[in-house]
């Protein structure tokens, strides 16, 4: 098959699609070495190239205006299209003049290429070919407020983000750009939401986004949040599994393609979603690798990535880029879930550090341009000879991203990316603005509710021993939670602790949208600061693991004394610690109480975490293996029992945990 003879003998519509994929980098060499006189211009000249450019990105109307018949048209789409019917997929048969010649025959061929000839239409050009990028959207289908809004600009913060605002500078940005325009993200676009997407499974924003006219995204880790079944559902469609659809319209499925490089299902070794897309304009083509981070098991609960493995990020996208450089691209994008941080502004490059640095620097010359995220930073930096963007996150930014293209078979020419603020000024889009009224008319009646009431703002803000005052009340009310879902008859867990990342919003007396009096917590607020909807778990825990536990946020790669990733606690624990100890010896042992008593190596203790945690998350491995039951409450049930039966409720005090 991979011989030129077989394809002489007109047998190509025959070939299997792996076939197919097997000879594609011959054919090349094969159409060097075939001689004999052609009626057929030189594939070097204008009109060869023109006539390339027809085949290969004509519509099928466009072919028919051009004088081919139209059965000989539909043979020819069958062709580049592949076996799934879908043009840019892996299962695309390689195509070329050589190709068309064998499905049209010569003369067609000839009849097209004089035709070709006489318009501008398809002669080869230089393409402008935008890429609008934004990562980690996070279900901002409001308009985000707080610190998750700001963009800090050269005239001082602005305001941004609002996913109708996207969309009116997504039109703007493409109306104004010359050439075609894509729409590509990094992942984290679903997962950690609030509440107007999470109360429905993040559907809001897979249909939000689609209207958007996103094309292509990565996954990210929060795209494993709800498991693998979820994530193929966001992509294919269909209602969720045991509360059905939200109402009689039922869910499409996302229109844009997500890729995942590299997420490998261990049980067929395949990868869970296509590893990349290739599009074409004109006669170029522009390959697309996504891919999350390839530490993503350490950042989602261990039961939502049963089964599957994350390979190396670069490992992986040099492997598939290879693929396309093979397949003939003229340039590779990655879009990836990870990122770094730099210290200047958000559309410039200052000292970027962290690991994408280290990634872009194992990356190979077939990779031109690498959309990142995960880290919410933004940035526009050159790396390892790459160009490297970001653009924080909640669609606060845009990323435009400009490619010169050679349609005449000089590749990329040049490359730029400027960063733009997601301002709110002008009209915010009206087809995101009917969607987003229709899915709140659904949550209203749920979200709206007052749930409870505070005294003064509860809030996020570390202490120098890193104890927050809302990571003490989430802490306190997981323990008196999961005190009263045990009930009498089971054994009493003795306290919580609460990893700081899942507390992702502020408590505050100021009224919300929902026009509740100030000081009334309503769902959505509450839902706002535990919106991953973990289960509440009870983990048992001698107080030599619980002391070992104590230490890791301070060391294990991640969590280290510079930025220690400190637990929150509930009320009745106590304990000091020194960031200039040795490792092992920062916590100190015997400061550490539980209802006042110091901690007991030897006795087994209860303690009450969230699924995260209890699955060894944000590299607490002391948790993994430790005996777990369930509580079968979610933690943001738990939360909202908690205000209910505590109204008036004052900020915690400091003082749980000290640093010496
Ligand atoms: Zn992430």
């Amino acid at each position: 098959v991979g011989s030129s003879a077989g394809r002489r003998g007109g047998r190509w519509l025959a070939l299997a699609a792996t076939a197919l994929l097997a000879v594609a980098p011959l054919l090349g060499c094969a159409s060097a070495e075939r001689a004999g006189p052609s009626a057929l211009p030189d594939p070097g000249s204008a009109v060869g190239c023109a006539l390339e450019k027809a085949l290969l990105s004509g519509s099928s109307e466009a072919l028919v205006d051009l004088g081919l018949p139209a059965g000989e048209v539909a043979r020819w789409m069958t062709v580049r299209r592949g076996p799934d019917g879908v043009e840019g997929t892996e299962d695309d048969a390689w195509v070329d003049v050589d190709s068309a010649r064998e499905v049209l025959g010569e003369a067609r061929l000839a009849r097209l290429a004089a035709e070709v000839g006489r318009s501008d239409r398809w002669r080869c050009d230089a393409v402008s070919l935008q890429l609008l990028a934004f990562n980690d959207f996070h279900g901002a289908l409001e308009p985000p407020s707080g610190s998750g809004a700001i963009v800090r600009t050269a005239a001082g913060p602005v305001e941004a983000g609002g996913v109708a605002w996207l969309a009116t500078r997504v039109r703007e940005l493409r109306e104004a750009h010359p050439g075609p325009t894509l729409v590509v993200a990094a992942g984290d676009l679903i997962g950690a939401t609030p509440v107007l997407s999470a109360l429905f499974h993040d559907e809001p924003t897979i249909e939000a986004l689609d209207l958007v006219g996103l094309d292509i995204s990565s996954v990210g880790n929060h795209e494993f949040d709800a498991g693998r079944d979820e994530l193929l559902r966001k992509q294919r469609g269909g209602c969720h599994p045991t509360e059905g659809c939200a109402d009689a319209r039922g869910f499409a499925g996302a229109r844009f393609q997500y890729l995942a490089a590299g997420v490998v299902d261990e049980a067929t070794g395949e990868e869970l979603l296509p590893p990349w897309t290739v599009r074409r304009f004109g006669r170029v083509r522009v390959g697309f690798i996504g891919m999350t981070l390839a530490g993503t098991p350490a950042v989602v609960k261990a039961e939502s990535i049963v089964g599957l493995r994350f390979e190396d990020e670069a490992t992986t996208a040099n492997r598939h880029a290879a693929e396309l450089r093979a397949r003939g691209v003229d340039a590779v994008v990655v879009l990836i879930h990870e990122g770094g941080r730099h210290e200047g502004g958000f559309d410039a490059c200052v000292d970027p550090a962290g690991a994408i640095v280290r990634i872009a620097g194992r990356m190979s010359a077939d990779i031109d341009v690498v959309v990142s995220g995960h880290t919410h930073q933004a940035y526009v930096c050159e790396l390892s000879g790459k160009l490297v963007t970001s653009a924080a996150s909640n669609g606060r930014l845009v990323t435009a991203i400009e490619l010169a293209l050679d349609e005449a078979g000089g590749g990329l020419q040049g490359r730029r990316a400027t960063n733009h603020v997601v301002s709110r000024e002008g009209e915010p889009d009206p087809r995101l603005v009917e969607l987003l009224a229709r899915w709140r008319a659904l949550a209203g009646p749920v979200v709206g509710r007052v749930v409870g009431a505070i005294a003064a703002d509860i809030t996020r803000r570390p202490t120098a021993a890193g104890e927050t005052p809302l990571g003490s009340l989430v802490a306190d009310a997981q323990l008196w939670a999961a005190r009263e879902a045990v009930g009498a008859s089971g054994a009493r867990p003795d306290l919580a602790l609460m990893n700081p990342g899942g507390v992702r919003a502020d408590l505050i007396v100021e009224s919300s949208d929902f026009g509740e009096p100030p000081g009334a917590i309503t769902y959505a607020e509450a839902f706002a600061v535990q919106p991953f909807r973990n289960d509440l778990v009870v983990v048992s825990l001698t107080g030599a693991q619980l002391l070992e536990l104590l230490e890791q946020q301070f060391g294990y790669v991640r969590n280290t004394p510079d930025r220690p990733r400190v637990l929150h606690v509930s009320a009745n624990v106590r304990y000091t610690w020194r960031a200039d100890a040795p490792a092992g010896e920062r916590v100190l042992a015997e400061t550490v109480t539980v209802d006042g008593a110091p901690l007991a190596r030897d006795r087994v203790y209860r303690v009450v975490v969230n699924s995260f945690l209890a699955g060894g998350g944000d590299r607490f491995s002391a948790l993994a293996d430790a005996p777990a039951e369930s509580t079968g409450m979610l933690d943001v049930d738990a939360f909202v029992r908690y205000l209910e039966a505590h109204p008036d409720l004052d900020p915690p005090a400091p003082g749980r945990i000290h640093r010496r």
